[in-house]
């Protein structure tokens, strides 16, 4: 199957099981306090809420929703390239209860769907469920329903963090069951393995009961109207249809970037560098190229819903990746802007599923050629002067007033100096740098102050010697916060 093929047959199935099919939402989020859409529910949070009525009739909905982890609760950036299952752009397939069906239907479905229109091993599946702790019962019901399905031994107990989701501190909440699969070539993986987030056993659905209010002081109320809410990796699950070739050959690399999902990308930067992609974990160039295909993918649809890189919040965000992979671009040899050429690769991989990608592809390709040529300008005499810095050093810190300096003159954002210095086994000064940062906050503050005045004495008439005005200093916003 091909990825386009995956995606529409999920669909097809939920439809099939009388869900209405939305449209992902944009990655611009109504909540203001979400950098990013981060998960299939976003949409849906005024519908658990009870702030708006649920249109769908019965109450279901299914979708592939546009999500980015990449800064505050979620942050999955510095995995990638390192490992070959987190992005910081990815869809995340989902289906939705409200007050219509709940656990059975929701894992009978999720297992008739894996092991029945997919094909999945089912001596490969676990799955976990809520094991209980101080604050709330183990989720039973969910566990004797895995048990219909799979033996004892990989029906997994999990703990709070990983198997109870909560909204936010108060309000709708309960436990959730995940997928983990067996990558292990001998399909030998263990349960103990389940819970270890190791590559070898990944987790591919999450099924989150949702069946609580949390309230004030701390107490789990009964809902009266119980909801699922389910959120499935699409590329993950790509990668283990297609690497395993269909589920018979679990030798090979099983990895996202090996699926049509990401070859066409491939593909295009292999014929701009005349390198090839190798699939090592540790080579420089096959870092770069994950690095850059994931960073593309996250730039692009984000642009296309209207994002822009900035110098602050989330447009910051998006600025830091795109320099992160302008940046690893060297090590494919590119010297001149390359980023923005694989604006029609995206365009035509994706275009079907997500239209807003060819609507938008000008503003894509612009704007990432703009950003790209703006930081090509500086980029190398700042990998220079990062050289000379790290020559010259004894012991393990990079200094903040350089890594300041590689920020102010050259736009390196701290966290790419701190990729940089852990490549070499360094560490930067972030608190020094955090000083420095507040320091020049400080002074642009003054600075604006000081025009303000004079503006300010300009319209009531005072004659002022006007000060030289130096111009306004960027003053970088705090992240967001989830
Ligand atoms: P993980 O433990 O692997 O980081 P998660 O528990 O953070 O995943 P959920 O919040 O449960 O993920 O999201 C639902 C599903 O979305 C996951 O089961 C996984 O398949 C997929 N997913 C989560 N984060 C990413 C990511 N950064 N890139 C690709 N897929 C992801
Ligand atoms: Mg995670
Ligand atoms: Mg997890
Ligand atoms: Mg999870």
């Amino acid at each position: 199957m091909t990825s386009n093929e995956i995606r529409q047959s999920f669909l097809d199935f939920l439809e099939s099981k009388q869900h209405t099919i939305v449209k992902s939402a944009s990655l611009l989020p109504d909540a203001p306090n979400l950098l990013f859409t981060n998960a299939g529910m976003n949409q849906f949070v005024p519908i658990f809420l009870g702030q708006s009525n649920c249109p769908y009739q019965p109450g279901r909905a299914a979708d592939t929703q546009k999500c980015i982890r990449a800064g505050g609760k979620h942050n999955d950036l510095e995995d990638v390239g390192a490992d070959t299952y987190h992005h910081t752009f990815f869809e995340m397939l989902g289906n939705w209860s409200f007050g219509d069906y709940f656990k059975q239907e929701a894992i009978d479905w999720a297992w008739e769907l894996l092991t029945g229109v997919w094909g999945f091993p089912k001596e490969r599946l676990y799955a976990t469920y809520f094991g209980g702790d101080d604050k709330g019962e183990a989720d039973l019901e969910a566990k004797e329903m895995w048990l219909k399905y799979l033996p004892e031994e990989r029906v997994v107990p999990g703990n709070r963090k990983d198997n109870f989701w909560m909204m936010g501190d108060t309000g709708p909440c309960g436990p959730c069951s995940e997928l983990h699969v067996d990558l292990t070539p001998e399909g030998n993986c263990g349960a103990k393995m389940v819970n270890a987030d190791s590559p070898q056993c990944i987790e591919i659905w999450n099924l989150v009961f949702i069946q609580f209010n949390a309230d004030e002081q701390g107490n789990f109320n009964p809902l009266p109207a119980c909801h699922v809410d389910t959120g499935m990796g699409f590329e993950r699950a790509c990668s283990i249809i297609q690497c395993t070739k269909g589920f018979t050959d679990f030798s090979g690399v099983i990895s996202n970037y090996e699926t049509d999902v990401f070859t066409p990308i491939f593909q295009t930067l292999e014929e701009m560098s005349g390198k090839k992609y190798g699939s090592s974990m540790t080579d420089p160039a096959d870092i770069a190229f994950r690095v850059i295909a994931d960073h593309i993918r996250c730039l692009g649809f984000s642009i296309a819903d209207g994002i822009l890189p900035s110098n602050e919040g989330r447009g910051y965000v998006l600025r830091r990746i795109l320099r992160r992979a302008v940046r690893v671009g060297r090590a494919l040899g590119f010297k001149d802007a390359f980023f923005y050429k694989l604006t029609d690769t995206l365009a035509d991989t994706y275009g079907d599923a997500f239209p807003e990608l060819r609507t938008n592809r000008d503003r894509v390709e612009k704007t990432l050629k703009a950003e790209e040529e703006s930081f090509n300008r500086t980029l190398d005499r700042g990998i220079e002067l990062f050289e000379q810095v790290v020559d010259g050093l004894e012991g393990k810190t990079f200094p903040a007033d350089e890594a300041f300096k590689l920020y102010d003159t050259y736009g390196f954002p701290l966290d790419l100096t701190e990729v940089m210095a852990r490549e070499r086994g360094l560490a930067v000064d972030a608190e020094g740098f955090e000083k420095l940062m507040n320091e020049q906050r400080e002074r642009a503050r003054a600075d604006y102050a000081a025009k303000k005045s004079v503006i300010m004495a300009e319209t009531a008439g005072l004659d002022v010697k006007p000060t030289e005005f130096v111009g306004f200093q960027t003053l970088e916003s705090e992240a967001l916060v989830e």
